[in-house]
């Protein structure tokens, strides 16, 4: 198994929704000097080159983030926090690199702060250490599946803090396995903030999985945006469901949902 390769995708318009709103939580987190600890399930690389052959393949970030940068929707000021973010790490790291979420969270994190991340496909999971090796806040990265990475540490210490689980949803059963999932770890961990990203497929895939998470009642914010600048593309849109939202985050999905009208 294991075939998605996310270089293939960083940087498309799916990824700047989910940076976005990931950048605001950790950005409102951060205000308060208390620790936080940050959970991501599926990390990817972490650094992505929009230069690599896979990614001028599929066009994703030239539709995407280099689309977006042109016509001046997203700049050093606007969406805040996500543009100056993109553009520190793009300063730092290079004007054709686009950041995963390790490195948006590592952006954010302070010395105070905790991270874990899991990877389990074997030439990603290198990526990713050395991408992080220069980071200088310590960061746990895992070589193993991530579902069972974060139920070994939720509740994690300290309790103020992220799950972020971003599946590549390549078999159907993910789905249902995925809301199952975030059940069992908001039992266990009441207060922790929940971020799970999903497609928008054209079969709708990510429907019944909404539903049964809709059906507990939770503190939840479920956004999606639709790509309308993307004609006949099985992709149509991005979505985000998040448990224990952060204070203004609806607010701030009203602002992000202005980068893809
Ligand atoms: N979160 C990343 C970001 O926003 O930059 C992108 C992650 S990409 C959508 C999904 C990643 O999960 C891939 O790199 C894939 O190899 C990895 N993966 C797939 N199944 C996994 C599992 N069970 N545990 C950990 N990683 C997994």
């Amino acid at each position: 198994m294991l075939s998605y390769q996310h270089i293939y995708h960083a940087g498309n318009l799916a990824d700047v929704h989910k940076h976005a709103l990931l950048c605001y939580m950790l950005s409102y987190l951060v205000q308060k000097d208390k620790p936080l600890c940050y959970i991501e399930t599926h990390a990817g690389r972490a650094l992505y080159d929009l230069n690599s052959e896979e990614a001028l393949k599929t066009g994703e970030a030239t539709a995407g983030i280099q689309y977006l940068l042109q016509a001046g929707k997203i700049s050093s000021e606007e969406p805040a926090p996500y543009g100056n973010a993109l553009k520190t790490l793009r300063e730092k790291y290079g004007i054709n690199t686009y950041p995963g979420s390790p490195l948006f969270a590592a952006h954010f994190l302070r010395k105070q702060d905790t991270a874990h991340m899991a990877e389990l496909h074997p030439q990603e999971i290198k990526h990713l250490q050395n991408a992080l090796k220069h980071v200088s806040r310590k960061m746990h990265i895992h070589h193993e599946d991530g579902f069972k990475m974060a139920d070994a540490i939720i509740p994690p210490t300290p309790r103020r803090g992220i799950l972020m689980i971003d599946p590549s949803y390549e078999i159907k059963s993910e789905y249902q396995k995925t809301a199952r999932f975030i059940e069992k770890m908001h039992k266990k961990w009441p207060v922790g903030i929940i971020a799970l990203w999903y497609p928008v497929l054209s079969e709708g895939l990510h429907v019944p999985m909404i539903k049964a998470l809709k059906e507990n009642d939770l503190c939840a914010i479920h956004h999606e945006v639709s790509f309308k600048t993307i004609k006949n593309h099985r992709l149509q849109g991005s979505g985000m469901f998040i448990i224990n939202p952060p204070y203004r985050t609806e607010e701030h999905c009203r602002i992000i949902e202005k980068l893809f009208f």
